[in-house]
């Protein structure tokens, strides 16, 4: 037992892993976590510019290896000029690419909103899904971005595992998982459903405003008496 806790003591972030005795407290610590959470960040919300469920697949395609503040640069001419599914399936594909660049990764980015657009235009009359099973099936959609679709636009709660739900779940001690699905699932069973995707941007709003990757600010953290790594 003392040897486990010095292990956490010189753990750095990244290397840190909850212990079995941290994730059995997970659920009277979650309570409090949540209401903090709650308080800390209320307006928190997705950060990614969008006006209809097409726009925030699209911007969430795009942000992956990239900023959301990149991708919202770039979608405020995009949105102007391809309003439709079918506007994205007819460009060619160079001219797409061009017009995504700067996001990085923007010839896969592009087959994957083209090839998204071309089998919702077949499957759906053209419309973004509303299902977790439909959206996994567009090309470049997996659990994640269905999340952020169905919670964003759709109101359908949703946990959105992205890499900073997984770091500070982990380094909370919710969840020793570092698998996107099974985090996903544990943290489903520690947080009340309509809870889920305001859940998710709260977190988010914390790993990018005190929790840093490098360096988490645990001396100004709301959370720090419930979190397993910010409290040894
Ligand atoms: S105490 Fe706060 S800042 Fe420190 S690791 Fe925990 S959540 Fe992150």
């Amino acid at each position: 037992m003392a040897k486990q806790v010095v292990a956490k003591k010189e753990a750095t972030p990244k290397g840190f892993k909850p212990l079995a005795t941290d994730i059995k407290t997970a659920p009277d610590r979650m309570k409090k976590i949540l209401a903090t959470l709650r308080t800390s960040y209320p307006d928190a919300k997705c950060a990614l510019v969008h006006k209809n469920p097409l726009e925030l697949l699209v911007a969430t395609v795009l942000s992956a290896q990239c900023t959301d503040e990149r991708v919202n640069i770039v979608t405020q001419t995009l949105f102007q000029k391809y309003r439709k599914a079918e506007d994205y399936a007819a460009v060619e594909p160079e001219e797409l690419q061009e017009d995504i660049h700067s996001t990085g990764f923007y010839k896969n980015k592009a087959k994957n909103i083209q090839g998204a657009c071309r089998l919702m235009i077949s499957e759906h009359q053209g419309k973004v899904p509303d299902t977790m099973e439909a959206l996994v099936r567009l090309p470049g959609v997996g659990r994640k971005t269905a999340n952020v679709i169905l919670g964003n636009a759709y109101g359908i709660p949703g946990i959105t595992t992205d890499t900073h739900v997984i770091r500070l779940s982990r380094l909370m001690g919710l969840s020793k998982n570092s698998d996107p699905v099974k985090l996903e699932y544990d943290l489903m069973a520690l947080v009340p459903q309509k809870e889920w995707t305001n859940f998710s941007h709260q977190i988010i709003y914390h790993g990018r405003r005190v929790c840093n990757a490098r360096k988490p600010d645990c001396d100004h953290c709301s959370v720090r008496a419930m979190c397993c790594y910010g409290r040894h």
